[in-house]
């Protein structure tokens, strides 16, 4: 009796697929390198949590690193570094590789855009003796989630003489910060009765931004013009200016451990900047590799991909081309050879709404970095679906380095679903796969996800750009 238990869990052991807790996978030099990589990671969240300033900061990091902007005449060799600033808003670094780059690159693409509240383009209003600022919600989110929170206003006004301010207000020590109001549920039994859906509704996510007048005239629109005079004053803008502005309100508070066990991250813009953070260090980090490493960092994905910085377009492509060109090869034959992990987040399994997922097939907190083989909606629309093939591939290269990961997809059969630029990347005839951090609380204002994923994330990154 004794004998055939035995054998049966030798068996169990042979035959059963396992996903388990990161924390039994790894020794203690790894526990102590995730918290190391999990406080860098915090200050660049802290500090980036518009695209532009991801940019910046990323531009800055791979500068120190010895990466030269891109020019398309340059002569490349093995080891060098490069990168291409696409209109502040989206960056690709590359490192050359010692193989011939007609044997493809290895791409990590993740986006630096967060869902966020932006200023229509003739926002400022004052009523009933308060300022106010009109928004349109960027990316999918659940409206109610953006009131009663301190919100903080980052982003550029061009001016009319065609000089460019930054406007970065809300995160500093002594800043004030601005806020969505919300109604007091001693009124609210109408609101209540509304579907959840609008319980705040578009046209209700108003900034209030002021309350003083100018001064003592008797003036109509006197908050309003004390508002527009601190500007004028501090960056020189008139209301016009707000026409040619881009100007993003976020969650003001700052990134935080989470548990008693501080186990976990909570903020703003782990979406996706959890995996941008990872892929940006795998890159810095990476000397000399086999074939020619690119990092593209993107922006647009949360509204679809469109625009010129964003993955639908061709700039991605245009850049693969070039590089082809240095080397007098054509670039749909690098393309043809080249991987690409699409570095996105995926929905971690909430204990409290477990009925959106199927709980054989989506991801846990600290069960490493998610491997998603197909994402989209109603029956695999919208996906590229990595092939078994490759999949086996990424399956082996994450093994080899003991990286601790897992599968999941994001929610049941037609419980809802969504995308990433997987798709954009793979139509462009390469290998394409999705991989990222879960993610609890997804697209609300604070995100939260456990460090020892972070770390996975990161050396998923190093292992796939070394390989
Ligand atoms: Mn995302
Ligand atoms: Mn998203």
């Amino acid at each position: 009796m004794e004998k055939k238990i035995t054998e049966s869990k030798q068996k169990k052991e042979l035959l059963f697929s396992k996903s388990e807790h990161a924390a039994v996978r790894i020794d203690e030099k790894q526990k102590a390198e995730s918290d190391a990589f999990a406080r860098d990671y915090m200050a660049f969240l802290n500090a980036a949590k518009t695209e532009r300033k991801a940019v910046k900061m990323s531009v800055a990091a791979l500068e120190e690193k010895g990466f030269v902007p891109y020019s398309p005449d340059m002569t490349l060799k093995a080891g060098d570094k490069i990168y291409v600033n696409n209109r502040g808003k989206a960056v690709i670094a590359a490192v050359i590789g010692t193989t011939p780059v007609t044997e493809g690159v290895r791409l990590c693409a993740a986006h630096i855009d967060s869902p966020r509240l932006d200023l229509k383009q003739n926002p400022l209003y004052e009523d009933y003796e308060l300022a106010m600022l009109k928004t349109h919600y960027y990316g999918g989110i659940k409206k109610y989630q953006w009131t009663a929170i301190p919100l903080s206003l980052h982003g550029v006004v061009i001016l009319s003489d065609g000089s460019s301010v930054e406007v970065n207000i809300g995160e500093d020590a002594g800043d004030p910060v601005f806020c969505v109001t919300d109604l007091l549920p001693h009124l609210a039994p109408a609101q209540m009765k509304r579907p959840a859906s609008e319980i705040i509704r578009g046209e209700e996510l108003n900034i209030l931004v002021g309350s003083m007048p100018f001064n003592k005239d008797e003036e109509s629109e006197q908050v309003k013009l004390n508002i527009l005079n601190f500007l004028y004053e501090k960056y020189g803008m008139t209301e016009t200016d707000f026409l040619s502005a881009e100007l993003e309100a976020v969650p003001a508070f700052p990134v935080s451990e989470v548990g008693f066990d501080r186990s976990m991250i909570g903020g703003y813009g782990h979406d996706d900047r959890v995996c941008a953070y990872p892929a940006l260090r795998a890159i810095l980090d990476c000397e000399n590799p086999i074939h020619t490493a690119v990092t593209i960092l993107t922006d647009k994905e949360e509204t679809g991909s469109d625009g010129n910085t964003g993955l639908c377009s061709s700039y991605l492509q245009y850049f693969l081309e070039d590089l082809a060109e240095c080397f007098g090869a054509k670039g749909r034959h690098v393309m043809h050879a080249s991987q690409c992990l699409s570095a996105d987040v995926n929905a971690a399994f909430d204990p409290t709404f477990p009925d959106v997922m199927e709980q054989k097939n989506c991801a846990y907190l600290n069960h490493g970095v998610c491997v998603t083989k197909f994402t989209g909606a109603r029956g695999k629309s919208g996906t590229s679906d990595a092939s078994a093939e490759f999949v086996g591939t990424i399956r082996r290269l994450l093994d080899a380095d003991h990286v601790v990961w897992q599968t999941g997809e994001l929610g049941k059969v037609d419980c809802g679903g969504g995308g990433t630029v997987a798709a954009y990347i793979a139509n462009l005839d390469i290998d394409t796969i999705d991989i990222g951090v879960p993610v609890l609380s997804m697209h609300a204002p604070f995100e939260v996800v456990s460090k020892l994923d972070v770390y996975m994330a990161y050396r998923a990154f190093c292992a796939f750009i070394a390989s």
